[in-house]
């Protein structure tokens, strides 16, 4: 991109900022705070612009673009889209050389005399390659802006003692929602309470043409917020049933967590088919993208349900506790990510329980959720050679891979994996103690260590963990876990299902969210029966190692051009499955790969096979106990306004 001329500082903004600048200024032992501009009136061409004014010594300086993501677990920060840097003191522009080592690191000299520097920097919202967040976060109605794309700062201090203050710019007329304290506003700027950079970095905005705030659960304290911006006004009506479940939500972890880390937090979320699906866990807030429609189509509804509660539990489990190897001082520290089975993993079971508890999913639809989860992990050949803790010491390396062969690779499978180990335990717990005990009582003792707090973060070690389990239901927790966590097990840890009053089955018609799902990716699912997935147009994603479409010789990539005699569509496959159980001869496909054909016989009569969640009858149905909400089933009117 070229340096764009709108970027230069503007006549008289030294003053408008002078003008924003909150009277209390949070100021560490001998520092001014940063001050950063962000102007979002470019957002719709994907183009962002900061303005920073940094306090400095003369002498030496190295700063620091943020490299390590918290939340993304990787050192995934967007530089590579970082351009028209100019670094600037009493209006002479500073040599900059970037560090031949740590490339999110440029050093300058700082003349004599000077004490303070001016960076202009923008911000690229295109597709990079650092597979970041950030990418592609703008479109013509909204932007979402995560700080750590726009701000660069002095290296070697801890971010949590590094003051900043920010104003933002958002294009004419459009709103924006935030953690942030703000503080002034003048047109389209406002000012915010200085705060860290830490802090800063942790606290998104998103701002939009169509755009609306609502309350949630009014009567709780701290006060809770929904953020939504829209491309389609409409949308931002949402459903009652999804604005009463959310404030549910917000009361559900008053219960379960009894405690919260917060001044007051705000779910922002984007309505979008062109700004890009998220979920990002802040202290605050919690930044999640969805489809357009994704919250008014009720096959996609489906698929959405966990996302909210997933990314709010992380305020707890992640944010406030966080793994000792993931409270890094700044963003330079490489992250150790060993932890992320309980950072993620159980995010992922409290994600889906409170959707279950607060009605975002039906009681089907959480037990056909878990199903499809537990089936694709107990389907998983590469669980034979890289066992769960890896998938999590691994995670940075593992997060953006591509599907093809992703069975035989394993993925972050610390997430869904995670899910089944902590039914697992809350499961054991239940059972040791009677239900006197469940996983309840462990996330009392666990999340809500120090009581209410403002946000901050307390580590915690994989010890502490198994010593807050014994504490709750006395057991070999230490061999519990490290059995499940080492394991080269062919098949995944489903006792917990089992435990619950469930066992997993195939049958011959997918559950409603398998279908939601499927038809979300456009894509079509053999992967229970032959072992192949496949998308829309018949290409080939993966194939199940040792499935019979393995041994058939197939692979990623390519085409199913025809399936017995018939030209390949997700039907004609259906009805070959089905005819496949009756028939003593292979499937016959007929497949493409790159302009050579070929005909590939596949062995198998199995029929059509989805995995669902079947009730042992005779059996305690712990399983339904556990989504049964903890608060009251009759909540205060919906808010809205
Ligand atoms: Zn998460």
């Amino acid at each position: 991109m070229t340096f764009h001329p709108a970027r230069r500082p503007v006549p008289g903004l030294a003053a408008v900022l002078f003008l924003l600048a909150p009277i209390a200024i949070a100021q560490s032992a001998n520092s001014k705070p940063i001050l950063i501009h962000v102007d979002l009136t470019d957002a719709p061409r994907h183009l962002l612009h900061a303005h920073l004014q940094i306090p400095v010594n003369p002498g030496a300086l190295t700063l620091e673009y943020p490299e390590w993501i918290p939340g993304d677990h990787r050192p995934s920060g967007p530089i590579d889209n970082l351009a028209g840097v100019f670094i600037r003191a009493n209006g002479h522009d500073l040599p900059w050389r970037r560090d031949l080592v740590d490339l999110y690191a440029v050093h300058v000299d700082v003349p004599k005399g000077v004490a303070q520097i001016e960076v202009d920097l923008d911000f690229l919202a295109v597709p990079g390659s650092t597979g970041s967040d950030e990418d592609g976060a703008t479109d013509n109605n909204m932007a979402v802006l995560e700080w750590n794309s726009v701000v660069i700062f002095p290296a070697h201090v801890p971010v949590s003692q590094i003051p900043i203050t920010a104003s933002l710019t958002v294009p004419k007329g459009w709103k924006f929602g935030t953690a942030l304290t703000k503080t002034g506003e003048i047109g389209d700027t406002s000012s915010f309470a200085s705060t860290t950079v830490e802090q800063l970095v942790d606290s998104p905005v998103i701002a939009g043409k169509y755009f609306r705030e609502l309350p949630l659960a009014p009567e709780v304290s701290p006060k809770h917020y929904l953020d939504v911006a829209a491309d389609d006004p409409d949308d931002l009506d949402l459903k009652p049933a999804i604005l009463d479940s959310l404030s549910k939500l917000v009361r559900e972890t008053g219960a379960l967590y009894q405690s919260r880390h917060y001044e007051s937090y705000h779910f922002l979320l984007s309505l979008s088919d062109s700004v890009r699906g998220e979920g990002l866990e802040h202290h605050q807030s919690s930044d999640n993208g969805i489809e357009e429609h994704g919250f008014s189509d009720d096959d996609l509804e489906i698929t959405n349900a966990d996302l909210l509660p997933h990314e709010f539990t992380h305020s707890w489990n992640g944010k406030y506790r966080r793994p000792i190897g993931l409270a890094t001082p700044d963003y330079h520290v490489p992250m150790q990510d060993d932890l992320l089975w309980v950072y993620e993993g159980m995010t992922q079971y409290w994600g889906d329980v409170l959707a279950a508890r607060t009605g975002l999913f039906t009681p089907d639809q959480y037990r056909e959720a878990l199903a499809f989860s537990a089936a694709t992990l107990d389907n998983q050949p590469g669980r034979t050679w890289r066992n769960l803790q890896d998938t999590a010491d691994a995670s940075s390396i593992l997060r953006e891979e591509s599907p093809e062969w992703g069975n035989w690779r394993r993925s972050q499978e610390y997430y869904p994996e995670g899910e089944l180990i902590w039914l697992d335990a809350d499961t054991t717990i239940r059972n040791l103690t009677h239900n006197q005990k469940s996983l309840n009582d462990f996330c009392v003792k666990f999340l809500a260590v120090g009581g209410n707090t403002p946000p901050k973060v307390v580590p915690y070690t994989f010890d502490e963990i198994v010593a807050d389990l014994n504490s709750i239901a006395p057991y070999d927790w230490r061999g519990f876990l490290r059995e499940r966590l080492d394991s080269h097990a062919a098949h995944a840890p489903l006792s917990g299902i089992e435990r619950g009053g469930y066992r997993l089955i195939y049958s011959d018609q997918p559950t409603a969210y398998e279908k939601a799902l499927l038809g979300k990716h456009g894509a079509a699912d053999a992967w229970f029966s032959l072992g192949l997935r496949i998308n829309g147009e018949g290409e080939i994603i993966d194939v199940r190692f040792d499935s019979p479409a393995f041994k058939a010789g197939l692979g990623p990539q390519a085409k199913i051009v025809a399936i017995n005699g018939h030209g390949y569509s997700d039907d004609v496959l259906k009805s070959a499955l089905k005819k496949s159980k009756a028939s003593p001869d292979p499937l016959e496909l007929i497949v493409s790969n790159t302009d050579e054909f070929r005909i590939v016989p596949i062995e198998y009569h199995g029929g059509e096979r989805y995995p669902k969640l079947e009730r042992v009858t005779g059996t305690p149905a712990l399983l339904d106990e556990i989504i049964k909400p903890l608060t009251s089933p009759a909540p205060p009117a919906s808010p809205g306004k």
